[in-house]
């Protein structure tokens, strides 16, 4: 695997693969690697020819510095995850190489999309979130990017961005890795206690139960049921919201909508987690 931290260097290295008529993928993500990132390096090198994962912690969609401090990082065992995934190209840039001038704002309106969960709860996030992802684009100049379920909200938002900008990639979003217990695979994770770690595995629990009465109870229920059953003793849920699968809309009934999904993000201690589940497909 190639180890490149300049831009440059990088567009050097992926022009001379196009120019030898290589498709490129591009998996960005801010380390502390695990399966859930790991699946999409093996996504990316099932559907192109070059792979590319970038590991880096974007200052500009924490709106909380002391969360942006306690990121883990883990790099060296990252650069082991990602040779024995071999995956071809690790781009892993400086703030100062990313955003050589002050980060342009990004100017977009996401409508709806960066309003309700996510967005009402990390002001300033999705900005970032979508700052970064362009600037990476700009850099990378991959045709396929590769994104998680896992953060279901900003891939609706990053394929609203790629449809604005007219931007020539394809946005591949792949399924939620979990533990065997259910819990989605986090960086956070490792932050958790054994007591918390012992709790946390009632989200995907509560997801799974939200599925399992989808098309027999009231949504409205559904999501007070699910809140009371994830705001227990060390754990306290901050939204449980059943929405549009395309809007991010809430569904009062499940014949208003294809596709359902519910999006939870759960606070243990100082820890935050999120998680979400396609509860109906009418697709
Ligand atoms: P992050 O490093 O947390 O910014 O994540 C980088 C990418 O990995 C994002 O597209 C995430 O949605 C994706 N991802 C994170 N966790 C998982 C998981 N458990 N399963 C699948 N994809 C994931």
């Amino acid at each position: 695997m190639l180890l490149l931290k300049k831009v440059a260097a990088l567009q050097k290295y992926l022009q001379a693969q196009i120019d030898y008529g290589q498709s490129i993928g591009f998996v960005p993500t801010m380390g502390a690697l695990h399966q859930g990132h790991l699946s999409l390096i093996k996504n990316s090198k099932r559907e192109t020819d070059i792979s590319v994962c970038s590991i880096f912690v974007n200052p500009t969609q924490f709106n909380d510095s002391s969360d942006l401090d306690k990121y883990p990082r883990t790099i060296s065992a990252d650069i082991e995850k990602l040779e024995s995934s071999e995956c071809d190209v690790l781009f892993f840039p400086s703030v100062d190489e990313v955003y050589p001038n002050e980060p342009e704002p990004i100017n977009l309106d996401f409508g709806y999309l960066d309003q309700p969960m996510e967005g009402a709860n990390r002001p300033g996030h999705f900005a970032g979130m979508a700052q970064v992802v362009k600037r990476l684009l700009d850099i990378v100049k991959p045709h396929k990017l590769f994104m998680g379920q896992k953060d279901y909200q900003q891939a609706a938002i990053v394929r609203n961005m790629l449809s604005q900008l007219e931007m020539d990639v394809k946005l591949v979003v792949c399924p939620i890795v979990r533990e065997n217990d259910g819990l989605a695979m986090s960086s956070r994770n490792v932050r958790l206690s054994k007591t918390q770690r012992e709790m946390a595995p009632l989200i995907s629990k509560t997801l799974i139960y939200a599925k399992s009465v989808i098309e027999t109870a009231p949504i409205g229920e559904i999501e007070k049921e699910a809140m009371k059953r994830l705001t227990i003793t060390g754990m306290k849920s901050e939204y449980f919201e059943i929405v549009d699968g395309i809007t991010l809309e809430p569904v009062s009934d499940v014949s208003n909508s294809n596709l359902i999904v519910a999006c939870t993000a759960v606070n243990l201690g100082d820890i935050r987690l999120i998680d979400n589940m396609i509860l109906l497909n009418k697709n």
